[in-house]
C-alpha cells in the first residue's frame, strides 16, 4: 500500500493494526481475485459482444412517453438481455418494480388454476411464501387454485432426487429453484448443480417448466443455468444485473412462450410486450449492464476478504474462506447481539449517503425480531450497493453483501472491524 492511501485511512479512524492485519490477509487472496477478474473479463466481453449483435445505438439510451409503442431501446435492450443469458426472448421493465415481482409475474403467468408448483430446493425466499400462499396473503397462487409441494435439501445440502421424483405428478407444471441460498444456512447452488437437477426433473417430465430464482447469482461464473436449461431466470435490477446505475427493474428472460406469458399478465392480454414506456431509465439500463460483471467482481471479493478476515479471527462465516462461490452473499456468526450491531454500524459509516447516521434495530414488519440494517446506498435499498443486515435473534449472524467497486467493499469491512474492536467485540 503506498503511503498516501495508508494516510488516508486514519481519515476514516482505522487504526494501523486494523490496516497490517487486513493486508495480510489480502495478500494470501490475490490468486483468487485473479480468477475473480478473469471471469469479469470473460462476462464483460459478453455484455459488450451482445450490446454489438444487437446494434445498440445512441437512439437505444433514449426513452418514450405515454403507451411506449415502438420503443426502439426498450425492445433493443430485451434482445440485449436475450442474448446475454442465452434465451430466446427477455422482459426487462421499470414497471417490475423488485425481485420480487419480477419472481411473482413469473409464476403467476405461467401457472393455472389446477397447476402444481414444486420447490425441489427447500423453502423458498421469505416474500415468496406470500406469494405462493404458504403464509395466506391476498392474490396468491393459492387464491388461484394453484397447489404448492416442497422437497427439502438433504442434510448435506444435496438434492433429495428420490423425494423430488416421489412429488412429480401429472399436475405439476412449474419447478422453482432459488440459486442463492438467501438468508438461509443451505449452501447457494452452483450453476453446475441446477444444471444437473433440470436434466433430472426434464427426465421425469420433460414439459416441466424449471425457473431459476437467479437473485444474487448473475456474473458470477461464467455460465448461467439458463445455459444449462432453466425455462426462465428471474432477477432483480437493484442487484447484480443493474451494476448499481438501474434505478428500478426486474427482468424475466427465457423460452418466448414463457416471456410472452409473463408480458401479457404484467401489460394487459393482447398488449404484452408491445406497451410500456422506458421514460429516462434506459440509459442507466444499459450502463448498469454494462459496469455489472465487474462490479459483481467487485462484491465477491468484498465477500471473500469478509469471509477470510472473520475466520481468522474465530467466528463461524458462510460460504468458508476457501469455498467456490456462486452469489454474493456472506454470512458471519457473532453469537451477541453487539456483534450484529456494531458490524452494521462500520458497514453504514463506510458509505457515501448517509455516512453519518447509526442504524439501530427496530420492529420492522414482516419480521419476528428486531433487525438492524446498513444501507447508505445511491439507489434505495440497492443491495448491490454495500450494505448488510441482521436479525436481532440467534445465532446473532449478520447478512454482507455488495460494493460497486473494490476499494470500497474493502473499506467497508475494515470499518466493520474497527467498530468491532472499539466496541469491545474483537480483540486484535
Ligand atoms: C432479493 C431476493 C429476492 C426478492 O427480491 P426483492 O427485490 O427484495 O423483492 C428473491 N429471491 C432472492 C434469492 C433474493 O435474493
Amino acid at each position: 500500500m503506498n503511503e498516501k492511501t495508508y494516510k488516508i485511512y486514519s481519515k476514516f479512524n482505522i487504526s494501523d493494526k486494523v490496516l497490517t492485519f487486513a493486508d495480510e490477509i489480502l495478500t494470501s487472496l490475490q490468486p483468487r481475485f485473479a480468477k475473480i477478474d478473469e471471469t469479469a473479463e470473460y462476462n464483460q466481453l459478453k455484455v459488450i459482444n451482445a450490446m454489438q449483435e444487437c446494434r445498440v445505438s445512441e437512439a437505444c439510451l433514449l426513452g418514450t412517453t405515454g403507451y411506449g409503442y415502438n420503443d426502439l431501446g426498450r425492445d433493443t435492450l430485451e434482445s440485449v438481455y436475450a442474448k446475454v443469458f442465452n434465451t430466446e426472448d427477455a422482459l426487462v421493465r421499470p414497471q417490475i418494480t423488485c425481485g420480487t415481482h419480477a419472481l411473482a409475474l413469473a409464476l403467476l403467468s405461467n401457472l393455472r388454476p389446477g397447476d402444481e408448483l414444486l420447490s425441489p430446493v427447500g423453502k423458498p425466499y421469505d416474500t415468496l411464501e406470500e406469494v405462493i400462499g404458504i403464509r395466506p396473503s391476498k392474490g396468491s397462487l393459492k387464491e388461484y387454485g394453484i397447489s404448492y409441494k416442497q422437497v427439502d435439501l438433504l442434510d448435506d445440502g444435496g438434492f433429495d432426487y428420490d423425494a423430488i421424483r416421489a412429488a412429480i405428478n401429472e399436475k405439476t407444471k412449474l419447478v422453482t429453484i432459488q440459486r442463492s441460498k438467501g438468508y438461509q444456512t443451505r449452501p447457494t447452488l452452483s450453476v453446475e448443480k441446477i444444471g444437473e437437477l433440470i436434466t433430472f426433473i426434464k427426465k421425469i417430465k420433460p414439459d416441466t417448466i424449471c425457473m431459476v430464482d437467479n437473485c444474487y447469482g448473475e456474473f458470477v461464473e461464467l455460465t448461467e443455468p439458463s445455459d444449462v436449461g432453466a425455462d426462465m431466470v428471474v432477477g432483480s435490477l437493484i442487484k447484480n444485473p443493474g451494476g448499481g446505475l438501474a434505478p428500478i427493474g426486474g427482468y424475466i428472460a427465457g423460452k418466448r412462450e414463457c416471456v410472452e406469458n409473463a408480458a401479457y399478465r404484467l401489460t394487459s392480454p393482447g398488449l404484452g410486450k408491445e406497451v410500456g414506456a422506458s421514460l429516462g431509465v434506459m440509459s442507466s439500463f444499459y450502463q448498469g449492464l454494462f459496469l455489472a460483471p465487474t462490479v459483481t467482481a467487485s462484491a465477491l471479493k468484498g465477500a471473500i476478504f469478509a469471509a477470510n478476515i472473520y475466520e481468522k479471527l474465530g467466528f463461524s462465516v458462510v460460504p468458508n474462506a476457501t469455498e467456490e462461490r456462486h452469489d454474493i452473499i456472506q454470512a458471519v456468526t457473532f453469537g451477541k447481539p453487539e456483534g450484529v450491531i456494531a458490524f452494521c454500524q462500520g458497514i453504514q459509516a463506510a458509505a457515501s449517503v448517509d455516512s453519518y447516521v447509526t442504524p439501530q434495530p427496530w420492529d420492522m414488519p414482516g419480521y419476528d425480531s428486531q433487525v438492524i440494517m446498513a444501507a447508505g446506498a445511491f439507489v434505495s435499498g440497492s443491495s448491490i450497493e454495500l450494505s448488510a443486515d441482521g436479525p436481532i435473534k440467534p445465532p446473532y449472524a449478520v447478512y454482507f453483501q455488495g460494493g460497486l467497486t473494490w476499494p470500497h467493499a474493502k473499506l467497508g469491512i475494515l470499518k466493520s472491524l474497527q467498530s468491532l474492536i472499539d466496541c469491545g467485540v474483537v480483540n486484535l
